[in-house]
Parts: structure tokens; sequence; C-alpha cells
């Protein structure tokens, strides 16, 4: 009886946790004949239960055990590289803090045409927003904190009185936003 020789190795690299008896009760020889075999040919003679892998995001060498190799977070030593990897650091544009974002979610905003997020935050957003647009906000026409208005709103009446502008126009010349300036108009003319 000719034994494969080729088989058994391919049974090796395949199975790592396999013993000796088990391939040699496979292809019908001794455990002593297939430990020959497989280190004529440099493969590891024990069964193999725990891994040694390089982590992907910091490159430090850790073992694993088998049943986790091929587990998504398997490639990683910890959960905070496994974590970082998963994530690119992005730098706000208006605040300059660094905030992290998911690589998939990026990968979708690409996809539907989006350029990646730029802001750590809604209110860096509209702060852009105000600059790109040409409308800055105008401190002297806020009222005081706790008075329960936030804008004066007879400087608004008054200036609409005599001319007559929209909401829109009336708001770029005081520096109120246009959304408040129209509810002030609402709400006095009730
Ligand atoms: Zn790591
Ligand atoms: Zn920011």
């Amino acid at each position: 009886m000719i034994i494969d020789k080729i088989a058994i190795c391919q049974r090796r690299i395949h199975n790592p946790l396999f013993t000796l008896q088990r391939i040699g009760d496979e292809f019908g020889c001794t455990r002593e004949y297939v430990r020959q075999i497989l280190k004529s040919n440099k493969l590891q003679t024990k069964s193999k239960r725990r891994f040694k892998v390089t982590c992907l995001n910091c490159g430090n060498e850790f073992s694993i055990w088998y049943c986790n190799l091929h587990r998504r977070n398997g490639k990683f030593c910890s959960r905070v590289c496994y974590w970082s990897w998963c994530r690119t650091t992005i730098i706000c544009k208006i605040c300059g803090k660094a905030f992290t974002v998911r690589n998939s979610d990026i990968r979708g905003r690409l996809k539907k045409g989006q350029s990646p997020p730029r802001f750590c935050s809604k209110r860096c957003q509209g702060k852009w927003l105000a600059k790109t647009a040409g409308f800055e906000v105008h401190p002297e026409n806020r009222l005081q904190k706790g008075i329960g208005l936030k804008w004066n709103w007879d400087k608004v009446m008054e200036l609409q009185k005599q001319t007559g502008w929209g909401s829109n126009r009336l708001g770029k010349t005081l520096g109120i936003p246009y959304s408040t300036v129209s509810n002030i108009l609402r709400k006095r003319r009730k």
C-alpha cells in the first residue's frame, strides 16, 4: 500500500488541531511514521491549540486560541486596537478638536458622493456655514441672558416698519439668524 505523503502534509496544514494518531488512522499508518514525514517537511508535529499572531494595529505579537483565530477581531491584541483600527481621527476645521469616525461611515459617505465629515459637531458645522454664507452675529443686537428673549425684537420691528424688508434681508443687516427674524415677525403680527 502506498501512503500519500503530500496528502498527509496537506491534512496537517488544513487541520492544525489534529493529533498524529488521528492522521495516522486516516491514512492507515502509525503515528511515528506520520511524525517523521511531518518533520522531514518542516511542519509542526504536535497538535496546535494556541497560535501566535501579530496585531494589525500595534504590531505586537500575541497568542490566541484556534477557535478565535478566524474571528473578525482575531487579528488584534486588544479591544482598543480593534476599535482604533476601525476608525480614523479627523481634526475639526473650526475648533481644531480631534474626533474619530468609523471607516464604514466614511466609505458609505464616499459611495453616496459626499465628502468625509469635517466637523466635530453640529455646532461647528453651523459656525462654518455662517462663515461661508457671509453671515456674522452682531453682539450689540443680542440682549442680556436671563431676560427670556435672546434678541432685540424692537430693533427688528423698527427696521421692518421703516424699510418693509423681508426676514432674510433684515437678518443679514442686523446679524440675527434669518429663521429667528421670521419667527419674531410672525409672533408680533398676531
Ligand atoms: Zn495591538
Ligand atoms: Zn469642532
